[in-house]
């Protein structure tokens, strides 16, 4: 039975409407999004002044290319210029009700500062995109993110918002949160890619039956580029009996600007929240639908502090051909990688998700890998650690040449390829670190 209460989770008219309609409705919330900014931040009136451009100006989506960029520096320098928050915050400090910050791993944490209607949109737009992966109320949803100043966090309000009992567990131990998903019987849990493979690892070594002593249906997963990787989902499915569904969010925005409907055929974006451009790294113009570039993201509604020409240093294709669930909106067709994580080969670019697809696809290995770069007379080069299968009783040399041949034809790079016995690596839990950089001295 459907209560009256759930409706407001499908919006029907707004998440099928024509991609015409999308456009007109993105340009209208654009230009009072552009004026908003120009009229209440000192950053944006200076930087569209200097660029010659004025929110007045705007006739068409395409005109937003006549903006600068920001970057994640920008952020940086202006919250370090003008504290606590940096002059593109378009509000006086008395409405700002919400921070969350950036990990930092990077240098100094950056806040990214809501209003109390930019939170409430936020978690509205959560519990929709919640609906549409197929939670209900009659779900038990575990939230196993870290709510310490992360954008994570509060997205569990998404949950209890469209009405499912929301269990606020956080990142405890994994044995303690397996008995609460065992004593609570969740239905559902949101964790990082990593951790949702260590957590079914960890329930299987304890003796823990999944099937039938813990009943998790679904798995939303995020943070790392592993979640669009088909074949780490396949295997975290396999593992646990349950569906996953990736979804991204950014520190900068808010926790949810995409994920995947039931279909799980790319990330649904917010697009009343949040316009979208791909384009190529180096000369900035606008990638081809379909073709892989740095995402570039523009807040439509946020207001506390909007984000103009965001160049998130992720790599991504995109979609607008109509997804089986009725929702018209355009479809992330996975993160490939971070420009930071892309390693440069002799040349060939390699991104650790594309040797995780080769190790996870493969029965024959575990699916743990490990990438080494070292400089060796002044060439880099890669070294790969996988794990054989308990189950494999083979050559070593044969998983070498398997696992040679189809790194080269995935990314055209040549790596040693060193197979280790099963439960060698260590496992990740939680964001995962993969990458061994041995080029600076540096360990990444
Ligand atoms: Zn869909």
């Amino acid at each position: 039975m459907t209560h009256s209460s759930d409706r407001k989770f499908w919006d029907e008219p707004l998440e099928t409407q024509s991609r015409q309609q999308w456009g007109d409705l993105k340009l209208r919330l654009l230009k009072q999004h552009l004026q908003h900014a120009y009229d209440n931040s000192p950053y944006y009136r200076d930087s569209f002044t200097a660029a010659g451009i004025h929110p007045d100006q705007v006739k068409h989506l395409d005109d937003i290319r006549r903006f600068p960029f920001i970057s994640k520096h920008v952020l940086r320098d202006r919250q370090l210029a003008v504290p606590p928050f940096g002059d593109l915050v378009a509000v006086p400090e008395r409405d700002i009700v919400y921070i969350s910050a950036s990990s930092g791993s990077t240098g100094v944490p950056t806040a990214s500062p809501f209003t109390a209607q930019d939170f409430d949109d936020w978690i509205d737009y959560e519990a929709r995109q919640f609906w549409s992966s197929g939670l209900r109320p009659e779900d038990r949803y575990c939230h196993s993110l870290n709510f310490s100043l992360f954008i994570g966090g509060p997205c569990v309000l998404g949950a209890q918002k469209l009405g499912a009992l929301s269990i606020h567990a956080g990142t405890v131990p994994s044995e303690r949160l397996l008995t609460i998903l065992r004593q609570f019987q969740a239905t559902a849990i949101w964790t990082t890619p990593s951790y949702a493979w260590y957590l079914g690892e960890t329930a299987v070594k304890e003796g823990i039956d999944i099937r039938n002593d813990l009943n998790i249906k679904r798995i939303f997963v995020a943070g790392e580029p592993g979640g669009s990787i088909p074949e780490t989902r396949q295997r975290i499915e396999s593992l646990w009996s349950a569906s996953v569904y990736d979804y991204y969010g950014l520190s900068d925005i808010f926790g949810s600007c995409a994920g995947m409907c039931e279909e799980k055929n790319g990330l649904h974006w917010a697009e009343d929240h949040i316009l979208v451009e791909v384009i190529d790294q180096e000369s900035g113009e606008p990638a081809k639908e379909g073709e892989r570039g740095e995402l570039v993201l523009t807040t439509l509604k946020k207001s506390a502090r909007p984000l103009i020409r965001f160049r998130t240093g992720d790599i991504v294709s995109f979609t607008s051909e109509p997804c089986a669930c009725g929702r018209t909106s355009i479809r992330m067709q996975g993160v490939h990688g971070r420009l930071d994580d892309m390693l440069i080969i002799k040349g060939v670019n390699v991104f650790p998700s594309d040797v995780e697809a080769i190790a996870r696809k493969d029965h024959d290995f575990t699916g743990e890998y490990k990438l080494i770069v070292e400089r060796e007379n002044h060439l880099d080069k890669l070294t790969v650690e996988v794990e054989r299968a308990a189950a494999f009783h083979g050559a070593d040399t044969e998983l070498i040449a398997r696992f040679s041949r189809q790194l080269q034809s995935i990314t055209g790079a040549s790596a040693r390829v060193v197979i280790l016995p099963p439960d060698t690596l260590p496992r990740a839990t939680h964001k995962a670190k993969r990458v061994e950089d041995r080029r600076s001295g540096v360990w990444s």
